[in-house]
């Protein structure tokens, strides 16, 4: 049974269901249930809500940190006690030798990744006359290139084996000014154009690629946004949870007809 008929006579569809729904002839796998993926900066904030959304999906997940190895174990374990499978692996996503590293861990310890979640970045919160040649390059790195290493390192794979997504986490600094700077803007913005130019590449191959932007989520990174009360002055009053952020993704992964697409989970903050 896919559905169930309720009391007002509409048909409501479960989740597993959704994922095999007959076809007509077409190949459509949406199933998530026994997949790898990896998580960038899943040691914290918004990456550790999606590792651990993923992970109660029954997907196996690689927790990528750069320097908090306690944080990733702690994630991993957390994972494992709730009756997932994980595992921590360390690399700086923005130097492509530990990326090239980091995958052939993960390829070695879970298998092939299926699923990438280009998460990890930095927000360093500068003026336009205050910010350095070396802000906008570090930026750049740790929130872009890092993604086009990831994506170019499991890619081959990915479309070899018919199936895969990837999900890059943007900004709705990609589209509006915001409040941490124009370097900042300009990795999420090219972060998208990145989404939107594989998406178009790849489909055929089963290969999904798209964007989830949050707005202000209540995160380590976010701090200076809550002091300041930013979540007050959004359409819905409050900042975001990383874990609305992680429905968004799971969403996304879950569905092979959504490609080259930009999510918000933002309370509105894209047009105000
Ligand atoms: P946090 O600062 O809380 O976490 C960032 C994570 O990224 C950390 O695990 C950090 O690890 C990791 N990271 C940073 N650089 C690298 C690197 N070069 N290699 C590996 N890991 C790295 O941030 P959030 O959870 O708030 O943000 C997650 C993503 O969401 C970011 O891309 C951010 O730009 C985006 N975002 C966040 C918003 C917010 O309001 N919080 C709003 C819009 C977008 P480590 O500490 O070890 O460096």
């Amino acid at each position: 049974m896919i559905g169930c008929v309720t009391a007002d006579h509409g048909i409501h569809l479960t989740w597993s269901a959704l994922q095999r729904l007959p076809s007509d002839g077409m190949d459509v796998d949406n199933a998530v249930n026994g997949r790898v993926a990896l998580v960038t900066g899943g040691t914290r904030g918004i990456g550790r809500a999606i590792a651990e959304a993923l992970a109660g999906a029954g997907i196996a997940v690689a927790v990528n940190y750069r320097s908090r190895k306690d944080e990733a174990a702690e994630v991993v374990g957390g994972i494992e006690r709730a009756g997932g499978r994980a595992i921590a692996v360390g690399a700086d996503v923005s130097v492509s030798a530990e990326v090239d590293a980091m995958i052939e861990q993960v390829r070695g310890e879970l298998g092939e990744v299926d699923i990438l979640i280009n998460n990890a970045g930095i927000a360093l919160t500068r003026d336009v006359a205050e910010v350095s040649e070396d802000d906008f390059d570090r930026t750049l790195a740790a929130n872009l290139k890092s993604a086009f290493l990831c994506t170019q390192a499991v890619l081959p794979g990915m479309r070899a084996r018919g199936w895969g997504r990837i999900v890059n986490i943007s900004s709705a600094a990609a589209r509006i000014g915001g409040a941490v700077g124009v370097h900042y803007n300009a990795s999420k913005a090219g972060l998208e154009g990145l989404t939107r130019g594989y998406a178009a590449r790849v489909g055929r191959d089963g290969v999904t690629v798209n964007a989830v932007s949050p707005g202000p989520i209540d995160t380590e990174m976010a701090a200076p946004l809550k002091a300041a009360g930013v979540g007050e002055q959004l359409p819905v009053g409050r900042m975001g949870t990383p874990e609305e952020v992680a429905a968004a993704v799971l969403m996304v992964v879950g569905n092979g007809f959504v490609t080259g697409q930009t999510v918000g989970v933002n309370g509105g903050r894209d047009f105000i």
